[in-house]
């Protein structure tokens, strides 16, 4: 059975950096958890980053530039708490590794998790197109990553014939 990597918010667990989980409705996730699929990851908590935690923000580029260190994960206070959230998707990626996992559904927006949006590092709530830190990890490494928003089209390319 292949497995698939998903984020512990997703799942109920009340990692999130105000301590809690998001809130989803899905009976694929459902389905997958009685499979015996889930692999549950929180990049920032298994880094060692406490529950709760300052909110983060990606300062000057996505996660793509984290990784060019071009940008840095910051928060708000001007801390910047990059080496955390490298260290958290260098621990997804083993993970995925470890279970031969290709397939991700992570959590939208977040600095780590998002994988089409992410909040512009000015705290002001404000989103941009990019992807977070863990994520951009993950599909340099050939993982196809989803949100929350796309776990069908996730779902589809976990039973497509020609994986
Ligand atoms: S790092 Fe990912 S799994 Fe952990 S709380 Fe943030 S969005 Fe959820």
């Amino acid at each position: 059975m292949e497995k698939v990597l998903v984020s512990a918010c997703l799942l109920g667990r009340k990692v999130r950096y105000d301590g809690h989980a998001v809130s989803v409705s899905e009976s694929i996730l459902d389905q997958w958890r009685a499979e015996g699929r889930v692999i549950s990851v929180c990049p920032e908590v298994d880094a060692g980053m406490s529950i709760p935690r300052a909110p983060a923000e990606i300062f000057a580029g996505d996660g793509y530039g984290v990784w060019a260190e071009a940008a840095a994960v910051v928060e708000a206070s001007g801390s910047d708490v990059t080496d955390y959230f490298k260290k958290g998707a260098q621990l997804a990626l083993a993970l995925c590794q470890k279970h031969n996992i290709r397939v991700a559904v992570l959590t939208e927006n977040s600095p780590s998790c998002g994988s089409s949006a992410i909040y512009d590092g000015s705290f002001t709530g404000r989103k941009i197109a990019g992807a977070g830190v863990t994520a951009a990890l993950l599909r340099d490494n050939g993982i196809e990553v989803f949100s929350q928003y796309t776990i069908e089209s996730a779902n589809n390319v976990l039973h497509s014939k020609n994986r």
